[in-house]
C-alpha cells in the first residue's frame, strides 16, 4: 500500500470491520486485559477459571454464511489455536465461499498460519491478516498473554503470510514496551497494510499479588502522556506511513491538548493538526 493511513480516527474494532464472527466461547490465551473475558464474566457466561476453556459454538460452526455488507472480522472474542483450527477452517471456508472479505485477527500460531495460508490461497484477494504482536519481550508477553505464542513465532507467522503474498497488517494494542519503536521497525517490512498502535483501556488495580503489581505499575508509566507524546513524535519522524493510532491514544492526546493547549511543543502541535 502506498498511501499513508495515519490520519484515521479509530473506535474499538468497528473501523476494522463491519461485523464479527466467532465460533468458540472462551479463549485459551487468557490475556489479562481481555475485554471479551471481562464481559463474559460480568454476564456470567464464564468464570475467571473457565474462560480459558474453549467451547465450540456448534451453531456457528454448522451454519452457512451469506455475502455480508462490508468486511468481516474473524475471530474477535477467541483465537485460532491448534485445537480450534479445524472448526475455524470450516467457518472461514464458508465465509470465503460466500465471497466475504475477511480480516483474520490472531496472536498467530505458526502451524495454524501455515495451514490457513496454504488452504486459502485462491481466496487470497478476500483475506487480510491482522496479527497482534504487542511486545518484543517474551517476559512481558508471558505475563500479559500467558498462553499466546512467543514473539519469535508471531514474527515468523507474519513473515510466512507476507511471503505467501497475502495482505498483512499488525495490531500493537495494547503496546506493552515503554518504547515500541524497535518493535514497529522489526514488523514494518512484513506489513503490506497498516500497523495499529493503542494502549490498554482498563488496567486493573485491585486484588493484585506482589509479583503482579510491578507489571501493572510499569504499564501505567508507559501510558503517561509524556511517553505517549514522545512516542508519537518518534513515529512521525521515523515512519511516515502505515501507522494508525487507536482511539485509546487519540482520546488521551485530545484530552491533553484541550487541557494544555498553550504548552504543547511544536512537534506535537504538528501531530495534533494532522490527527484532529
Ligand atoms: S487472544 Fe484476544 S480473545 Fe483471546 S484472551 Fe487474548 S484478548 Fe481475549
Amino acid at each position: 500500500m502506498s498511501k499513508c493511513e495515519k490520519n484515521k480516527i479509530t473506535s474499538g474494532t468497528k473501523e476494522w470491520a463491519d461485523s464479527n464472527v466467532n465460533c468458540y466461547f472462551g479463549c485459551s490465551n487468557d490475556c489479562r486485559y481481555c475485554y471479551a473475558k471481562k464481559m463474559a464474566i460480568r454476564f456470567k457466561r464464564k468464570t475467571e477459571k473457565s474462560w480459558k476453556l474453549m467451547i465450540p459454538n456448534e451453531k456457528v460452526i454448522n451454519r452457512n454464511f451469506k455475502k455480508r455488507q462490508g468486511r468481516v472480522m474473524f475471530p474477535s472474542s477467541h483465537d485460532i489455536t491448534p485445537s480450534s483450527l479445524n472448526s475455524c477452517i470450516i467457518v472461514l471456508k464458508r465465509l470465503l465461499n460466500a465471497r466475504n472479505e475477511v480480516l483474520i485477527t490472531t496472536k498467530p500460531n505458526l502451524s495454524c498460519i501455515k495451514i490457513i495460508c496454504d488452504s486459502f490461497f485462491k481466496f487470497k484477494s478476500l483475506i487480510q491478516f491482522r496479527f497482534t504482536i504487542t511486545s518484543l519481550d517474551n517476559d512481558l508477553l508471558k505475563f500479559w498473554e500467558p498462553n499466546a505464542p512467543r514473539f519469535e513465532e508471531r514474527l515468523e507467522s507474519l513473515k510466512y503470510a507476507y511471503k505467501s503474498n497475502y495482505k498483512t497488517s499488525v495490531s500493537i494494542e495494547p503496546f506493552l514496551d515503554k518504547n515500541p519503536i524497535p518493535l514497529i521497525k522489526k514488523l514494518a517490512p512484513f506489513a503490506t497494510e497498516s500497523i495499529w498502535i493503542g494502549k490498554m483501556n482498563y488496567i486493573n488495580r485491585n486484588h493484585l499479588k506482589a509479583n503482579e503489581s510491578q507489571f501493572y505499575k510499569k504499564l501505567r508509566k508507559n501510558y503517561k502522556i509524556d511517553n505517549i507524546i514522545s512516542l508519537i513524535s518518534e513515529i512521525n519522524k521515523i515512519i511516515e506511513c502505515k501507522i494508525n493510532l487507536k482511539d485509546s491514544i487519540i482520546i488521551l492526546l485530545s484530552k491533553h491538548s484541550k487541557e494544555k493547549s498553550l504548552d504543547l511543543p511544536n512537534k506535537f502541535v504538528k501531530v495534533k493538526d494532522s490527527y484532529f
